[in-house]
């Protein structure tokens, strides 16, 4: 028997306990792992309170990310006491997931982990990271240089934000950082490298098909209005990758940055992103990243913790990366 975060549905509210669980109760696959981190996303915040229709099937254990060591495997590529992690593949959505001491996965769903890192610096990084990574590798092979202009992250104290802020200042871009908390996280995003502090407000009203080109890339974690006036403010062949919602999934723009000033929005997906590509970004999280970085932007909590957690980040509370300890 191990402890697991478990939700089950009463009525139309979502109910989230630490249970113990028998290893039989575990789903197919051909690896099973000894969980040591897990991480909260935002999309965990939305299945663990059930403010999202994330879970369909129930009872699920949660956790869209988790690293561990390999207890047992029955495919060639993994050996027992080799350390893994695994981000997506609806992991934590419809197959059970990293809250758990335990989890039984495909194997195709591990990478195994990047030299110089552990189990609490993936899940320091996990889903959000990893994601974060995604939209700055989409600036380069867009052409985003460091001498094209300022880079704008949105959401910019937020898991997603605070990575891509480290992480393209690291690599030389001028960074301007969004938030709707500059009293309260100005400073550290000062200190993960953003050049600009700006407040939320300024580009979540509704704006002008085009406006003063600002931008010469923009990593987006907001959606919505923000979303239409950064592209509204980005430069001449300005790339914007758009990855995620945390202020809603509508879109309120034209086609005018996109006809006039040769703009490119990139979708970012990091569920089904393929293995190579997740490597290659892991490999960079790693060589990026600051040790700083995992002091001053991370938090660690336990199990019994996640719910009040879940609540938080749903609510834009939560600031930098939560790990969760098993
Ligand atoms: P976080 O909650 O950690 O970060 C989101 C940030 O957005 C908050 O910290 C806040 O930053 C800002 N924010 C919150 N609420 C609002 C609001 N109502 N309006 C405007 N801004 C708001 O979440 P994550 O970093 O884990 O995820 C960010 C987004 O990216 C989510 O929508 C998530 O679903 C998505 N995502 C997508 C992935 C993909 O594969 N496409 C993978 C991972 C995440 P501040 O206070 O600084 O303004």
């Amino acid at each position: 028997m191990f402890n697991a975060l478990v939700l089950n549905q009463e009525g139309k509210a979502t109910i989230a306990a630490v249970t113990q669980i028998d290893e039989s109760q575990l789903p197919q696959g051909d690896v099973l792992v000894a969980v040591d981190r897990s991480s909260l996303n935002y999309k965990d915040g939305l299945a663990v309170t059930g403010k999202g229709k994330i879970i369909r099937n129930f009872p699920m254990v949660p956790g869209i990310d988790f690293a561990g060591t390999v207890i047992e495997s029955a495919d060639e590529r993994f050996t027992a006491g080799q350390q893994v992690i695994l981000t997506g593949w609806g992991v934590g959505e419809r197959h059970w997931g990293g809250m758990a001491e335990k989890a039984r996965v495909k194997a195709d769903w591990l990478v195994p982990m990047p030299q110089q890192c552990d189990a609490d610096k993936a899940m320091a990084i996990g889903t959000a990271g990893l994601t974060a990574m995604l939209c700055v590798q989409a600036l380069i092979d867009g052409g985003v240089t460091t001498d094209s202009g300022e880079v704008l992250v949105t959401g910019a104290s937020g898991g997603v934000g605070s990575v891509a802020v480290t992480v393209l200042s690291k690599l030389g871009y001028n960074v301007a950082a969004l938030t709707g908390r500059v009293d309260q996280n100005g400073e550290l995003l000062k200190q993960l490298g953003a050049t600009t502090v700006l407040e939320r407000s300024e580009l979540e009203a509704d704006g002008r098909p085009l406006e003063k080109g600002r931008w010469a890339g923009v990593v987006d974690t907001v959606g919505n209005t923000v979303l239409a006036n950064a592209l509204a403010q980005t430069d001449y062949n300005g790339v914007v990758a758009a990855c995620g919602l945390a202020g809603g999934f509508a879109l309120p723009t034209t086609v005018m940055p996109f006809i006039l000033r040769n703009v490119r929005l990139q979708g970012i997906d990091s569920v089904m992103c393929p293995v190579a590509v997740r490597q290659q970004a892991w490999d960079k999280l790693i060589e990026l990243l600051p040790e700083s970085f995992y002091t001053q932007a991370t938090e660690t909590i336990d199990l019994a913790q996640v719910p009040q957690y879940a609540e938080a980040i749903t609510n834009g509370q939560v600031t930098g990366r939560v790990i969760v300890k098993m």
